[in-house]
């Protein structure tokens, strides 16, 4: 491909409305615009990328025995109906009316619409397991599109759906999902890591998600280098702490704290660690006012302390609530003579005697308190979020704590969607019975955006070979001159002859702006041949990603190139 002959409008300057670095990059290499907000149309360079991610994707999920399908952009209320999700997925959810005033949205999921056609045309248990998939434009009314491809209102998705007989089948289609996933990622040469996840609102018994790891990234994983267990912050789990400590044979003291409320005020004026104070925390948890204690030092995990309550809703209490179960104003809440309150508290709480708790009364803090002694603990559990340095649930070594960008995730979603929407097969009894499905998705224009967020440096995109649009950049210098335009004819077709893409930078440009959009669009390999090169005979190769340069003879260029590019990939 010619760059005079292609539409590839590169910025000089970071475009203002751009705040990531791949949706700065992306617009740079003009590879995407911005249409409206959140919705973006690729330029041909961008759609290239897209493209390489797609196939990969297509292959490995065909290479599983999923079936390609693909369903309409618009559902029909009446499905999501009865499910009862057209009522509670909110403003996300785009709704549309036709001429005859009936319902529809345009899909942010398919749940609905592949259970349905599998409900019809799958009702034998011979048929089974079925898994459907697509690769699909979905849409979500996010209320503050940001970040380019990253959270757009409207996205690329493949969206896979299986349906099996019973449980030991639809645990065989996760792994098969999981599998495939992973060489998806291997493939598209991402860094990435597999991390148990909380199922959120789509339910579910279990679920993992595909990150791929960058520093920008938004989600927080926490990993053990030692075993490998990774799992997201919300769901990350944590060692108990050690044996709990003797009390000491102290009574507990009552010490006025004078508009002492927070951490930090309390432990400075009296003088002692955070990690000596214990918090505690009041919930609305489903309409009941709980107290929750977590060390002065740590956070309570509010998705952790939702699914120790066995999935109620939780949110903080309101300064109303806390001063009518304390009887004292916001912030100093404390566990001794607080009375009907149930108390839940972290097991890190438990390893600790002789510690400062809030006096339920203005300005009162009470120190030296032990529990079992001075109040009674209704539940331990593991509720704090997990931190650098706490020991893992597996091994009990140090945690770390890496930043990642969620592409994608797989769900064993059970018969939530199947019941509801009556999905029937006949079993070998004849007895009519209820699928079990999973869903598995990958955001196919976020890990075209992901993979640069974790492969850019000063200069630009830095491509992995398999995701890069081009693997080959030939920039020509002096383009009047005969003889260096028909050697890099000649050098292009003799790489297509080898199946090996080039963009053919054959524009009347400075050579360093040519030098400058070859690193900003990132293509793995540089290849430039000019009057002076030509002079002696050779082509000179440049590495994009280590800057390693390289000469090789004119004769010998393209099996130069093949080889080089094999050692990239
Ligand atoms: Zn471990």
């Amino acid at each position: 491909m010619r760059l005079s002959k292609y539409l590839v409008p590169t910025l000089r300057e970071d475009p203002a409305e751009a705040e990531i670095v791949s949706h700065r990059l992306m617009l740079r290499a003009g590879m995407i615009r911005r249409t409206a907000a959140g919705i973006y149309s690729y330029l041909p360079l961008g759609l290239r990328a897209l493209r390489k991610v797609e196939g990969i994707v297509r292959t490995e999920m065909d290479r599983a025995g999923a079936l390609e399908v693909f369903l309409p952009v618009l559902s029909p209320a009446e499905l999501w109906r009865e499910t009862g999700r057209w009522d509670v997925y909110g403003k996300e959810l785009m709704r549309v009316r036709d001429r005859h005033d009936r319902e529809f949205c345009l899909g942010p999921t398919h749940e609905e619409v592949i259970t349905d056609l599998v409900r019809r045309d799958v009702r034998s248990w011979r048929q089974f397991p079925v898994n459907l998939y697509q690769i699909q434009t979905k849409f979500r009314d996010e209320i503050r599109p940001r970040f380019g491809l990253m959270r757009g209102r409207e996205f690329g998705m493949k969206d896979a759906y299986s349906f099996d007989r019973d449980e030991a089948g639809a645990e065989e289609s996760y792994r098969a999902m999981f599998a495939a996933y992973t060489r998806i990622f291997e493939r598209c040469g991402l860094r990435f890591k597999a991390v148990e996840a909380d199922s959120g609102q789509i339910g579910g018994s279990f679920s993992h998600e595909f990150m791929v790891l960058a520093d920008t990234g938004e989600d927080a994983v926490v990993t053990c280098t030692a075993c490998g267990y990774a799992a997201n912050l919300e769901k990350a789990q944590v060692a108990a702490p050690g044996p709990a400590a003797a009390n000491v044979a102290l009574p507990f003291t009552r010490v006025a704290t004078p508009a002492k409320r927070t951490v930090e005020e309390v432990t400075a004026f009296l003088g002692l660690g955070a990690d000596r104070l214990v918090k505690t925390l009041l919930f609305d948890a489903g309409g009941e006012v709980i107290a929750v204690l977590v060390r002065g030092d740590h956070q309570v995990n509010e998705t952790k302390l939702k699914n120790h309550l066995g999935g109620r809703e939780v949110t903080p209490a309101t300064p109303a609530q806390v001063e009518k179960a304390t009887g004292a104003p916001v912030g100093f809440a404390g566990p001794v003579g607080l009375t009907g309150v149930t108390i839940h508290a972290d097991r890190h709480v438990e390893a600790l005697a002789n510690f400062v708790v809030g006096g339920n009364q203005a300005d009162t803090h009470l120190v030296d308190v032990c529990h079992g002694r001075d109040f009674a603990v209704a539940a331990w559990a593991d509720l704090k979020s997990a931190e650098p340095g706490d020991p893992c649930p597996k091994c009990g070594m140090p945690l770390e704590i890496v930043r990642g960008i969620e592409v994608g995730h797989v769900f064993k979603l059970g018969t939530k969607y199947t019941q509801a929407m009556q999905a029937t097969y006949l079993d070998e009894q004849g007895k009519e019975q209820v699928s079990i499905m999973g869903c598995y998705g990958i955001g196919t224009g976020r890990t075209v955006a992901a993979s640069i967020e974790q492969n850019n440096d000063a200069d630009g995109i830095v491509w992995p070979l398999p995701l890069a649009p081009f693997p080959v950049h030939l920039v020509t210098l002096s383009e009047t001159d005969a003889a260096v335009r028909s050697e890099a004819q000649r050098l292009v077709a003799d790489l297509e002859a080898r199946g090996i893409e080039v963009l053919w930078d054959d524009r009347e440009e400075r050579p360093g702006v040519k030098f400058k959009d070859a690193d900003l669009l990132g293509m793995p390999l540089r290849v430039v041949i000019g009057g002076k090169s030509l002079a002696r005979g050779v082509g000179e190769l440049r590495v994009r990603r280590t800057g390693e340069k390289s000469e090789a003879p004119l004769a010998a260029l393209a099996e130069t190139v093949a080889r080089l590019l094999a050692t990239l990939g």
